[in-house]
């Protein structure tokens, strides 16, 4: 059983195993929003509501690029698996400035590109191919939504998640 933390904004933060969080609403730290009635929590000190849902009682700030690990998978998710390019289904990531000519892995320099286009592109800038692009690859901006486990949500998160479809 996993209990999902929301950041004291209500933004989903995080998701940690129900023991954790009842050690953060213990200490003060966090405020059950939503517990699970049907097993609460036993122990020698006495019996506590199972927590499905926390929020913290202080806000805490996260450095952007801690919160936000570039991936793969984030880069297809934040462009919509569409190809950067030429707007097809992506499959695949592209440096925009190709890695054999410095470019590095991060949000600004990895879009995701189709297969044709990857092919095609191969250690060349878009610049060189004449290719605009669709968009200009960004640090996603709504960082809540790449918080580790949330891919896996319990359908009673949904309505604390529900910003996040938006
Ligand atoms: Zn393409």
């Amino acid at each position: 059983m996993r209990t999902l933390v929301l950041n004291a904004g209500y933004e989903p933060l995080a998701v940690v195993s129900f023991k954790r969080a009842v050690v953060l609403v213990l200490n003060s730290k966090a405020t059950v929003i939503l517990s699970d009635i049907d097993h609460p929590v036993h122990s020698a000190s006495g019996t506590y509501e199972r927590p499905s849902v926390i929020v913290l009682t202080r806000y805490v700030k996260i450095p952007r690029a801690r919160l936000v690990p570039v991936s793969r998978r984030g880069i297809l998710r934040r462009d919509g698996q569409r190809c950067c390019y030429c707007g097809h289904t992506a499959t695949t990531i592209d440096h925009v400035l190709p890695k054999s000519r410095g470019g590095d892995e991060s949000w600004e320099n990895l879009v995701a590109c189709c297969l044709g286009c990857n092919n095609k592109k191969s250690d060349r800038t878009p610049g060189e191919m004449g290719w605009s692009m669709r968009f200009n690859p960004r640090i996603p901006h709504h960082t809540a939504w790449m918080a580790r486990g949330l891919e896996s949500a319990e359908p009673q998160w949904g309505e604390y998640l529900a910003p996040l479809a938006a």
